[in-house]
């Protein structure tokens, strides 16, 4: 679904990645772990186009390195950002309607999967609690009809009852096909959703494995991921 092979990317005079490769198949899960600042975000970006990249991006088959931003997103690709970036002043319904594409997700099925929202569709976003805006979030990338969901922080500064039911709802969402990119500080949730896991360090891929074997090196944990 998704592949990038040796992408640099850069902020200004200022490089952040360097020959990152790594891949998402139809219908997995893949975690991009790392400590604070190794570059996970960055690798969105440059995946997103967001970013002054180099190297090949492949996309559903397609190279989309060259590909606008507006281009990539409209190929398949829903993004649930960092912070969410709901916009505050709309309300639920309008916030999930605003990026909408046709598709097998409308909004009954984003408000089947997240009562909540339903519940306050038509509140402001601003009115929400932190965990609502990041459903909020998801259901937007979802009623964009992805093919592949990729979220920055998942449940980053979320209550614990929240944070589950994020969980399960990507759970939920990989049982039905949908292949994912997630970046989360939460290695143990990761490992029971992710096929696999991508660390990051410096910019750099130091290691790929699964999720048990990340979770069974005490040394990788701590020192790649300062758990
Ligand atoms: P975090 O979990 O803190 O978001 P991260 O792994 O997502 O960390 P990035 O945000 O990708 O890390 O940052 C990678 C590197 O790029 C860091 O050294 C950071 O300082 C730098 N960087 C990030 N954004 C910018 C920017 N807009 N301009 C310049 N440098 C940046």
């Amino acid at each position: 679904m998704l592949e990038l092979e040796g992408v640099s990317a850069r902020y200004g005079a200022s490089p952040a990645l360097f020959d990152v490769s790594l891949r998402v198949g139809e219908g997995e899960v893949v975690a991009l772990a790392g400590r604070n600042g190794m570059g996970k975000t960055t690798t969105i970006r440059a995946i997103l186009g967001l970013v002054e990249r180099s190297g090949t991006i492949r996309f559903a088959g397609e190279a989309i390195a060259q590909a606008s931003p507006h281009r990539i997103a409209r190929r398949g690709i829903g993004l649930v950002p960092e912070g969410r970036q709901v916009f505050p002043t709309l309300t639920v319904r309008e916030n999930l309607i605003a990026t909408a594409r046709p598709g097998a997700w409308n909004l009954d099925r984003v408000f089947a999967l997240f009562p909540r929202l339903a519940e306050r569709e038509r509140q402001p976003a601003r009115t929400l609690s932190g965990g609502e805006q990041q459903m909020l979030a998801i259901g937007r990338a979802l009623l964009t009809n992805p093919r592949l969901l990729i979220l920055d922080e998942a449940t980053e500064g979320l209550a614990p009852l929240v944070r589950a039911e994020i969980w399960s709802v990507l759970g939920r969402l990989k049982a039905e096909g949908l292949s994912i990119l997630v970046v989360d500080k939460d290695v143990s949730a990761l490992a029971s959703l992710a096929d696999r896991f991508v660390v990051l360090q410096k910019g750099r891929v130091v290691w790929v494995g699964d999720g048990g074997s990340l979770l069974a090196d005490a040394g990788l944990l701590h020192g790649m991921l300062g758990v």
